[in-house]
């Protein structure tokens, strides 16, 4: 029997699709590319996802309204945006916390570190682990078929319409598709292609570490893009974060981030300095620090702090290389000792210290030194001093499929009837560079359950969907600065 609704993916952005295309009436398949064990993708080692909100409310304090996060995603994307989209995920996260906790995900006030989230991220209770399983389990209890180690080499298109998927011979039709199934950073020979050589003749993908899952590996985006589907984005755009040299090459997670980058300095295997450690918070700068050490030499940095950044920082699962003294520490990471004096002497000289407040842009700054540091910025003189090596680590592509408000998948310009797309596959249009901590799911949430609707809507040929989803979800995304505030649980 043709299923109403086939959903490709087992992340965040493809359980919303497959919850809302359910709740709307429709019967739903679907392929999770990863054995059970490993199901959930990318979305499995998440923390949190940001929220607008025009209060507080229930774990989110103050106020982020839809103009402020505008602004954010305007800012860290430099304008490579899309503002209707950009501005439809905004507003759908203001609502969407409910349905989440419906379908029996818990929430908790944020952690303390160096990311400042409490006023805008809510936080899972147990991590993006308990999220997808929480959904998993929903999915379940309300019908959604489910298989597992089911990944999609292509799908059969007629004119711009889905009719079939193929997993390996097996063909599986369907009346309307959804695509989440991640971008193509685990693809390491696709990833090299993309960065290729830089000017000393290395090959900079080589010493790139994935974060996530290893079964994004873009097959389907491929064959998509094969096929004629419009793309949007850069190869090389990515959301890339400075991670401990040691962590492995898939699914280090969260743990192996470094994040005291803001609180000290980074040079380079030269022992130069290359950029402002200071620049912003952290939630809007940790994830260009991957892309900035992938430019310098060997693709590899090296994060210098002293005794005044412990305890302020969430510490990484690897412990620093520690030092009595500055050179012993250099010596230590195999540094010029030399270079590396003078580059230390040279910063420490430069800080101009004010009132330091991590939680602020504070007046710590230097002057007279390039690259400046421009906020948090005090020497570097309290024994002991540690040292972190530092790669590239990837968590997610931003090349994708070109959606409208509809997340439909367009070939020539002209939107499909029947094949959607959500996630890391669409992110582009959204994230043309740059990234904000919690938007990814923002965008997932957001698009996964437009693109849910919609494909139920085209297989029971919108007459027979289930309005009250439909209302529900045109609420949610309706929902703007002035909305009022609801009220949920606390957890
Ligand atoms: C360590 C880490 C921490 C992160 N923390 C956060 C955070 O706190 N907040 C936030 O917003 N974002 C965070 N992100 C980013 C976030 O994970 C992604 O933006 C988001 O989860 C993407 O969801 P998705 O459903 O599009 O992709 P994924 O969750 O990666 O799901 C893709 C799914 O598709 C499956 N798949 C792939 N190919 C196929 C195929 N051919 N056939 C069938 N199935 C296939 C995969 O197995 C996987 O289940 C983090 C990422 C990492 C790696």
């Amino acid at each position: 029997m043709t299923v109403d609704v086939l959903v490709i993916g087992g992340g965040n952005a493809a359980l919303c699709a497959a919850l809302m295309a359910r709740e709307a009436g429709a019967s739903v398949l679907l392929l999770e590319s990863a054995p059970k064990e490993w199901r959930g993708g990318n979305s499995s080692h998440t923390r949190n996802i940001r929220c607008m909100h025009d209060a507080p409310q229930d774990v989110l304090t103050e106020a982020y309204p839809e103009e402020e996060f505008w602004q954010d995603l305007l800012k860290v994307t430099a304008g490579k945006t899309n503002e209707s989209l950009g501005r439809m995920a905004i507003r759908a996260s203001s609502a969407c916390r409910d349905w989440m906790r419906k379908h029996g995900v818990k929430f908790q006030p944020a952690l303390s570190g160096t990311l400042h989230l409490s006023r805008t991220n809510a936080t899972f209770m147990g991590g993006g682990k308990a999220l997808v399983n929480a959904y998993f389990r929903s999915a379940e209890k309300i019908g959604v078929q489910i298989r597992y180690n089911s990944p999609v080499d292509r799908l059969e298109l007629k004119d711009g319409k889905f009719v079939a998927a193929y997993v390996g011979e097996e063909r599986i039709e369907a009346k309307a598709c959804v695509m989440a199934a991640g971008g193509f950073e685990s693809n390491l020979a696709w990833v090299r292609e993309a960065w290729g050589q830089n000017a000393l003749g290395e090959w900079t993908a080589d010493n790139f570490l994935v974060r996530g899952t290893r079964y994004n590996q873009g097959v389907l985006l491929k064959n998509l893009l094969d096929q004629g589907a419009d793309a949007i984005g850069d190869p090389t755009q990515a959301h890339m974060v400075a991670i401990d040299a040691r962590s492995p090459l898939y699914d280090g997670g969260i743990c192996t981030r470094l994040d005291c980058v803001s609180l000290g300095v980074v040079v380079n295997k030269h022992a130069a300095r290359f950029y402002d450690e200071g620049e912003d918070f952290w939630p809007k700068r940790y994830a260009i620090w991957g892309r900035l050490v992938a430019h310098q030499p060997g693709q590899i940095g090296y994060s210098i702090i002293d005794a005044k950044a412990v305890g302020r920082f969430m510490p990484p699962v690897f412990e620093g290389v520690k030092a009595d003294s500055l050179p012993e520490l250099a010596q230590k990471l195999g540094l010029d000792v030399v270079t590396f004096m003078q580059t230390m002497s040279e910063y420490n000289a430069a800080c101009r210290e004010g009132t330091f407040d991590h939680t602020v842009l504070d007046d710590c700054h230097t002057e007279n030194l390039t690259p400046a540091k421009t906020h948090w910025a005090r020497p570097i003189d309290t024994a002991p001093f540690y040292g972190y090596a530092v790669r590239p680590g990837i968590t997610f592509t931003y090349l994708g499929l070109k959606v409208n408000e509809q997340a439909a998948v367009h070939f020539k310009d002209q939107p499909s009837d029947n094949l959607f797309v959500a996630g890391e596959m669409m992110a582009g249009n959204v994230l043309g560079q740059g990234y904000m901590a919690g938007v990814g799911i923002t965008i997932g949430m957001a698009f996964g359950r437009i693109a849910g609707v919609q494909a139920a809507q085209a297989a029971l040929k919108s007459g027979t969907t289930k309005t009250a989803v439909w209302s529900e979800l045109v609420e949610d995304l309706a929902s703007t600065s002035t909305s009022s505030v609801r009220t949920g649980d606390q957890s």
